[in-house]
């Protein structure tokens, strides 16, 4: 410490008032670290300080004489000469100003100045300004700015695709004259390149230059390089050897040179670890040559926008991804209707008109349904959002049927039975399907974006073809779409076997039913004679004393009995059929009724013990034949169909309106699969494992069909193996529905 303040005090041993003069205050100006220059009133140098060397690469002598404001960036000239005549008008005063001056060299550097009025000094009489270099700050200052500018357009651009032409903007010319912005798809193919060039005119170049650069595997640098390593890149200096391994591509190297490139820098965009793109940066100024710290920035500004991106996609993965869930509900909603509206109706044309009709517009703007018929492919109907629209698209296929042999559309999906899927038209397909001229026009009146066309496959042929078809919407179909399409053409080609189906059943039962109507009325007259005569021989028998041969003719009759009832019970079904079924009202007693024809039964039956149980306090109405009719098939059942029991009950209540008669078995019962049907016509219980029971599988039908036109109910309770309850209600008074 002592040797050094010795130093000091060895240098500064006069006292500073002796050492002012000339030589000390042009040392201290020459010294300075800031420059100085000294202006005449018409902004000429008189004077410039040394440091003027190091600030603007002039030498002293060079500038003097000069104007200074030749020096001045053009940008900021205005200001600066504002300035310079305001300092002119005040004495004494002095002011402050950040501009940019041309360095010799070429490049432009940010200065800090004042200026200050001596005019009125009469030791100086001039402008004096003193200035130094603020480059470095002001560097830092843009790049933040453009950091800033960055993040609040990223940060805006979440539901959008962000722009890279936005960020190429920004990035010219603050941080190169030239740059290139990169993006990959999913499958690492480059999506996007966007490009920007300080000069527009050259911006077709540098998308040259990857044109010619990206198939090359001997590239030690560039954008697919860049793209490939995923790691940054620096060339601070190019040289010429760079250029040495495409020297074979005068092209390429025409262009580069074009371009002039002095400095390069390229970072990859990294998200999550994967490379999604990269940006390069290229200077053409000799005086912009990249450095570390310029990289540094470059992969601040890179995760800036590769987080973004990365953000975006997730954003408009999750979208799409809701807008997909909601398709997919949107078509079972569609999927589930449809099949309603299939169910409802066996008549072709009314449900494809409908089923088109409710594509439009949840599935489809246009959508139609053609068949193959005897006279070619005709259309069964047509839907269309815009109704005006609707009247070409019928000209179109009226004009235009379609050709069977074609090998697209309509008639390929009819002769392959293979779905045709189109999700994205372009004009270039609607040239290439369209017959003429005039086809192609209306075809691009109708703006088709997308189409899908799904066979109706009927016993595997395909007899028809469903077409949805997407233009206003602008929705394009997706491989979800197809499959739902799919679905509902074999749910209507299902429809359309069960309609055939059903005709044909239909015809069987009408033949079945016109063959029943004959067949027991020509049975009728032989049997009513069969039995007059059984009659008389029983009578002469017994006459004579012929015991046996009496019996057996007996016995011959209540066969023949036996068989008039069913062909009574046939007969009746006929006439159910046909609503002709009469019936004959009045008051009776059920009570009665039932004593007559549970004795009757009784008779039929020496196994079971039929008890009667209850009474029904007063008199019912209705057809008492047909309710005697009732009481027989059900107690003839409770006999047929309980073979080991030996008892049946019957039991005689009352409701409030009605009388209730129940006849219980403990027979086989009946499953409850079965229950639901057994008073449809001629159903039978089957089982193959089980005894086979005789009978036609009409006696429920008709009882039923009966008690329901007396306003009555007849229901059934049973389990299998346990035997069976079969009730009926009869209402006192007349029944609403008798008189049907
Ligand atoms: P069927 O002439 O076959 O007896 P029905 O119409 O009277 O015709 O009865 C229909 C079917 O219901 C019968 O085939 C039988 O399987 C079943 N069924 C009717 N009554 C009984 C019963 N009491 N116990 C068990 N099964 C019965």
């Amino acid at each position: 410490m002592a040797t050094k303040a010795g130093k000091i005090s060895k240098r500064s041993d006069k006292p500073i008032s002796l050492r002012q003069g000339e030589q000390f205050f042009r040392s201290l100006i020459e010294k300075s670290f800031d420059a100085i220059v000294v202006l005449d009133l018409q902004g000429k140098v008189q004077y410039a300080s040394p440091s003027t060397q190091r600030l603007l690469g002039y030498s002293a002598e060079e500038l003097v004489g000069r104007y200074a404001f030749d020096l001045i960036h053009p940008d900021d000239l205005e200001q600066t000469l504002g300035l310079f005549s305001n300092l002119l008008q005040a004495p004494d005063t002095r002011l402050t100003i950040e501009f940019r001056v041309l360095h010799k060299d070429g490049s432009i550097r940010w200065m800090e100045g004042t200026g200050t009025n001596l005019l009125d000094d009469p030791n100086v009489e001039a402008i004096v300004a003193n200035y130094h270099d603020i480059s470095e700050r002001k560097q830092a200052e843009e790049r933040q700015r453009l950091l800033n500018e960055a993040s609040n357009m990223l940060a805006s651009s979440l539901d959008q695709q962000i722009t890279l032409h936005e960020i190429a903007q920004i990035i010219v010319p603050t941080l190169a004259d030239y740059c290139r912005i990169a993006v990959l798809d999913d499958n690492q193919q480059i999506k996007e390149i966007s490009v920007n060039h300080i000069d527009p005119e050259k911006i077709t170049l540098v998308r040259a230059l990857y044109e010619q650069y990206k198939d090359r595997t001997d590239t030690t640098h560039g954008l697919q390089r860049l793209l490939e390593t995923g790691k940054p890149e620096l060339i601070s200096n190019v040289s010429g050897s760079i250029l040495a391994p495409v020297q074979d591509n005068p092209e390429l190297l025409t262009i580069v040179h074009t371009l002039g490139l002095q400095s390069y820098m390229g970072v990859p965009l990294i998200a999550r670890g994967k490379t999604i793109g990269a940006i390069t940066f290229s200077s053409v100024q000799p005086h912009r040559r990249y450095t570390t710290n310029d990289l540094l920035f470059a992969q601040d500004l890179a995760r800036l926008v590769a987080l973004t991106l990365d953000n975006a996609r997730l954003y408009q993965k999750a979208q799409d991804e809701i807008a997909e869930r909601r398709q997919i509900e949107n078509n079972l909603l569609f999927l589930s209707e449809a099949s309603k509206i299939l169910a409802a109706s066996l008549d072709h044309q009314t449900t494809f008109a409908n089923i088109a009709r409710l594509a439009v517009p949840h599935i489809a703007d246009w959508c139609s349904v053609d068949m193959r018929t005897e006279h070619g492919i005709q259309q069964l109907a047509l839907a269309h959002v815009d109704p005006e629209k609707m009247q070409w698209a019928q000209e179109l296929s009226q004009k235009n049927p379609p050709d069977p042999n074609a090998r697209s559309g309509i008639p390929n999906v009819l002769r392959t039975g293979k779905p045709a899927f189109n999700p994205d038209i372009s004009d270039d397909v609607l040239v290439a399907a369209a017959r003429d001229e005039e086809e192609l026009a209306l075809m691009r009146i109708l703006g088709i974006t997308s189409a899908m066309i799904v066979p109706l496959l009927v016993r595997g042929n395909a007899s028809g073809a469903i077409t949805f078809v997407t233009a206003e919407s602008g929705r394009h179909y997706t491989p979800a779409d197809l499959s739902m399409a799919e679905e509902l053409a074999s749910r209507a080609a299902l429809a359309i076997e069960n309609a055939h189906l059903y005709t044909e059943a239909q015809n069987a039962i009408g033949i079945r039913d016109e063959f029943i109507s004959i067949a027991s009325h020509e049975l009728r007259t032989p049997i009513t004679s069969l039995k007059v005569y059984t009659q008389v021989l029983q009578k002469q028998f017994a006459k004579r004393g012929e015991e046996n041969l009496s019996r057996f003719l007996a016995k011959m009759d209540a066969q023949l009995n036996k068989l008039t009832l069913l062909i009574g019970d046939l007969l009746n079904v006929t006439k159910i059929e046909l609503g002709q079924l009469a019936f004959h009202e009045e008051a009776f007693d059920l009570n009665e009724l039932v004593t007559e024809t549970v004795e009757q039964i009784q008779m039929t039956t020496p196994k079971h013990t039929i008890s009667i149980g209850g009474n029904i306090p007063q008199p019912v109405w209705g057809d008492v034949d047909r309710i005697g009719q009732v009481l027989t098939n059900l107690l003839s059942n409770a006999v047929k169909y309980s073979p080991q029991a030996d008892s049946i009950i019957v039991r005689l209540t009352s409701e409030q309106d009605s009388a209730v008669v129940s006849i219980q078995d403990f027979g086989i019962g009946i499953d409850r699969e079965h229950q639901g049907n057994i008073f449809n016509r001629f159903y039978r219980v089957s089982n193959p494992e089980e005894k086979t029971y005789p009978g036609l599988g009409i006696g429920l039908y008709i009882s039923h069909e009966i008690i329901k036109r007396h306003g009555g109910d007849l229901t059934v309770v049973s389990e299998k193996g346990k035997g069976s309850l079969f009730r009926f209600t009869l209402p006192y008074t007349r029944g609403t529905r008798l008189t049907l």
